[in-house]
């Protein structure tokens, strides 16, 4: 449970509101929770009591990874999180070693590593969360209601107008401190705009990516026995890739990925042609012999865009805007939910560190955007290599990173510690930096790398030999 804060720590005011209960906006009403009497999360659907889906939360049927560093830091934030989520059916899994990834230049050898990501359907991971936060009666859920616009003014935000969708009526509700988190669809560009605030830079980054999911059934000891496997489109040096990913209930989902020009279909049997023709035929193999569970769902649009809160003249007080609403990425990598919770541990740690001291909105989403940086570059740079992306022109800098990221994936391949190395940046567990380190540097510049074995030390449809 949230604990008070220690003596000499500040206070924001009385009432805190959080707009959006999703993931973002579920954690940040807990981490808000010491510092304010009372927490409002207004939210437009009406959240299921139980891990089933809703409709606004979309990419819930696609398939999701939680990054080893993202669930780190919601374990931090609310305590018990990680064994409930395996309670609820999540698998943690060992990565690289029960994570198939596979590069251009063959698949990462699966040997035993400290790190992992957490596999599970997305429904559950936000139930889990949801249910924790609202034990505690400090944070009332108010659902079926959207968010019209904000409250305030250029200085300063002072809550929100809401209006309930069952009955039409429209409220004002005052807050002290107001956090955004109203995700991909969000509308704060123009909230922020009727406040007389100019309009907040963004950069985009569109390399067309869309995504086809279906879920599966294979028989019990397939699945305890197949590792997930990762094919990032690009990364596999083809503008194709999948997804399978052990989930709750003994189910698999599987993920097509196709970049601007090869984006997958949505019709059943197109879905499997286009799994065979992938990089590399494990997932279309493994998925012949299991059996489908429901339709296939598309997602297309899943560009690359962030706000740039960094670049605007004048933040207004009380006012925070998390997850997608401020950086959404294109979901190849999985990095969206860890980027959402690393964001909230910022405003955990500025509201720690400044109460509601002037100033402290902008600071903490400076810390927020700064807390996105290396998800943003992993991602984008990868992006610009495709060549109808719609972006900026690579930089030499980017373009310099990119060679040597190559370098990087020709040694990991066949050289564990450098793949331990990049599995580690690809968890965001460290920097991109690290990359630099003479564990790593030597080798990738030295040339060290060999061709893989036939198959790959990590090929998923062989069997691991240790
Ligand atoms: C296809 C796809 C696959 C993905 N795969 C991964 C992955 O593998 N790993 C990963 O880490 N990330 C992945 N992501 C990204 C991840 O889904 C997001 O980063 C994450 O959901 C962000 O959380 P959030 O709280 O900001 O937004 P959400 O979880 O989307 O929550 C936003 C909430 O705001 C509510 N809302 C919106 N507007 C209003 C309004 N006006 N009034 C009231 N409520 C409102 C919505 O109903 C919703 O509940 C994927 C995304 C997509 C699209």
């Amino acid at each position: 449970m949230p604990t008070r804060p220690r003596r000499g720590s500040h206070t924001v005011g009385r009432h805190g509101l959080v707009l959006g209960g999703g993931f973002a906006g579920m954690l940040a009403a807990h981490v808000l929770t010491p510092y304010v009497d009372r927490v409002t999360v207004v939210e437009r659907d009406v959240p299921p009591d139980g891990p089933g889906p809703r409709r606004g939360v979309p990419q819930a049927r696609h398939s999701h990874l939680l990054m080893g560093a993202g669930a780190r830091t919601v374990e931090e934030l609310l305590p018990g999180t990680l064994a409930a989520w395996s309670e609820a059916g999540a698998h943690l899994l060992s990565a690289p070693g029960e994570v198939a990834f596979l590069t251009k230049c063959g698949w990462l050898p699966r040997v035993r590593h400290k790190e992992y990501v957490v596999s599970c359907g997305r429904d559950p991971l936000d139930w889990v969360v949801r249910r924790r936060v609202l034990r505690d009666p400090r944070v009332r859920l108010l659902a079926h209601t959207e968010v019209e616009a904000l409250l305030g003014d250029s200085a300063r935000v002072s809550g929100a107008r809401v209006v309930d969708r069952g009955t039409g009526r429209t409220t004002e509700i005052e807050a002290d401190f107001v956090v955004t988190a109203t995700g991909r669809s969000s509308r704060l560009e123009s909230w922020w705009e009727d406040l007389g605030l100019p309009a907040v830079p963004h950069e985009l980054v569109d390399a067309g990516t869309a995504y086809a999911t279906r879920l599966f059934r294979p028989d019990p000891a397939t699945h305890r026995a197949t590792p997930g496997i990762v094919m990032i489109a690009n990364v596999t040096g083809q503008a194709t890739g999948g997804v399978l990913l052990p989930i709750q209930d003994g189910l698999w989902t599987a993920t097509v990925i196709g970049m601007r020009g090869s984006e997958p279909p949505t019709g059943e049997d197109e879905f499997f042609d286009f799994a065979k023709r992938l990089p590399h035929p494990a997932l279309a193999e493994l998925i012949a012999e299991a059996v489908p569970q429901g339709p296939v769902r598309g997602f297309r649009r899943l560009a690359n865009r962030r706000l740039r809160f960094d670049r605007v003249p004048r933040h207004p007080e009380g006012l925070v805007v998390l997850g997608d609403a401020a950086c959404v990425l294109n979901p190849s990598h999985a990095h969206g939910m860890t980027v959402a919770a690393f964001g909230v541990a910022a405003l955990r740690d500025g509201l720690r560190r400044y109460g509601n001291a002037p100033g402290v909105a902008g600071r903490v989403q400076r810390a927020t955007s700064r807390a996105a940086r290396t998800a943003w570059e992993l991602s984008v740079s990868d992006d610009l290599r495709h060549p109808t992306v719609i972006g900026p022109r690579p930089s030499v800098a980017t373009r310099l990173q990119n060679a040597y990221a190559d370098r990087v994936l020709r040694t990991a391949v066949t050289d564990p510690a450098v793949a331990r190395s990049l599995v580690d940046v690809i968890a965001l567990a460290r920097p991109t930096t690290s990359l630099g380190a003479p564990r790593v540097l030597a080798p990738a510049l030295l040339g060290r790398a060999r061709r893989p074995a036939p198959g790959g030390t990590g090929d998923p449809l062989v069997p691991r030999a240790d």
